[in-house]
């Protein structure tokens, strides 16, 4: 189960004493706060707090913009330009603690985002519960033969069933004995510390994460993205939802400006223009590699 009663029992309290407030709410967000959504095989992703919405990007904007500038008095069209400028500072006025139970090896790739704030769970001071995550058979793929950092067809029949007795087994048999090391029956018991070692990173683990705005959309920007590995690609899709909630204009700006925009570089922007002007532009005349002349072409082709 990806919640624990303990942890049922705590978000009913809490969603059962509702507080009046004078702080600004984003109504889209509060449908979000103390529910958890679950993620792969026992992960969830729950909004614990949050701070601003939309508007206060736009109040922030506006100490630096004052009451004259008035083509971006309209809060979207502020926010596109925002956006469109890189002005990102507005965005981190804006904040959310999020709860999340994810396997230790996409927690290895979370980690990597240095601007958020982290209190994970103490496998020093608790014992790990026996949940591991074991791929669902349409996301068993074998390794890609043309990208060394991805994936290829799924695996099927006896090679995938003996891959996952395998992942099930070794789980199983790791935990069985980080339990028989860690028992006092007899002995002295090895301390937890040492004793969680010997555990697979597909084991779960959970922690508090609080990131604002403008390193959210940067997690998401990299992680809700197709290059990005499927199991931490599920918690970046499932936070891209609730942030469209909680700031819809600001979401709204980042899906047209980052996740669907692109960045061109000079050599590619002179491509373009020569080609406008009739020009016939191959790879080799466009001064690009080969490889870099794909992923440009395949950017405009769609
Ligand atoms: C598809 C994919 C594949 C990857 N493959 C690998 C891999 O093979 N090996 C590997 O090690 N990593 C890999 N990574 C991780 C990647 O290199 C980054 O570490 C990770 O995405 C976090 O990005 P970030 O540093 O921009 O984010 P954050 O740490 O959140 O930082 C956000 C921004 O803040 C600034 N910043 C933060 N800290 C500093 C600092 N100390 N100094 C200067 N500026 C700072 C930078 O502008 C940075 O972009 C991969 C990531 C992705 C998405």
């Amino acid at each position: 189960m990806p919640l624990s009663p303990e942890q049922l029992a705590e978000i009913e309290a809490l969603r059962a004493s509702p507080q009046p407030t004078l702080r600004a709410v984003a109504p889209g967000m509060e449908k979000h706060l103390y529910t958890a959504q679950e993620v792969l095989d026992h992960g969830f992703v729950r909004v614990v707090d949050y701070m601003g919405d939309d508007a206060a990007i736009c109040q922030a904007a506006r100490v630096s913009y004052g009451k004259g500038t008035k083509s971006v008095q309209n809060d979207k069209g502020l926010i596109r330009y925002l956006m469109r400028h890189w002005h990102s500072t507005p965005f981190e006025m804006c904040e959310v603690k999020l709860h999340v139970k994810l396997p230790v090896f996409v927690a290895r790739q979370w980690i990597r985002h240095r601007t958020a704030n982290v209190n994970e769970y103490s496998a020093r001071y608790s014992i790990l519960d026996r949940e591991f995550y074991i791929p669902a058979p349409e996301h068993l793929a074998a390794q890609s033969v043309i990208n060394n950092q991805g994936r290829g067809e799924t695996l099927t029949g006896d090679e995938a069933a003996r891959v996952l007795e395998i992942l099930k087994s070794d789980a199983n048999r790791a935990y069985d004995n980080y339990e028989a090391m860690m028992s006092d029956e007899g002995q002295q018991g090895l301390a937890r510390e040492l004793a969680r070692m010997n555990l697979p990173s597909n084991i779960y683990t959970q922690w508090y994460w609080k990131v604002d705005l403008h390193n959210l959309f940067h997690f998401l920007r990299l992680r809700a993205d197709s290059h990005a590995q499927y199991e931490i690609r599920v918690y970046a899709d499932a936070i891209a939802k609730v942030v469209a909630d909680w700031v819809p204009a600001a979401f709204g700006a980042f899906e047209d400006y980052r996740m669907g925009g692109a960045n061109l570089s000079a050599q590619a922007l002179d491509v373009i223009r020569r080609r406008l002007k009739g020009e016939e532009v191959t790879q080799e005349n466009s001064g690009m590699a080969a490889r870099e002349w794909r992923e440009f072409v395949d950017m405009i082709e769609g």
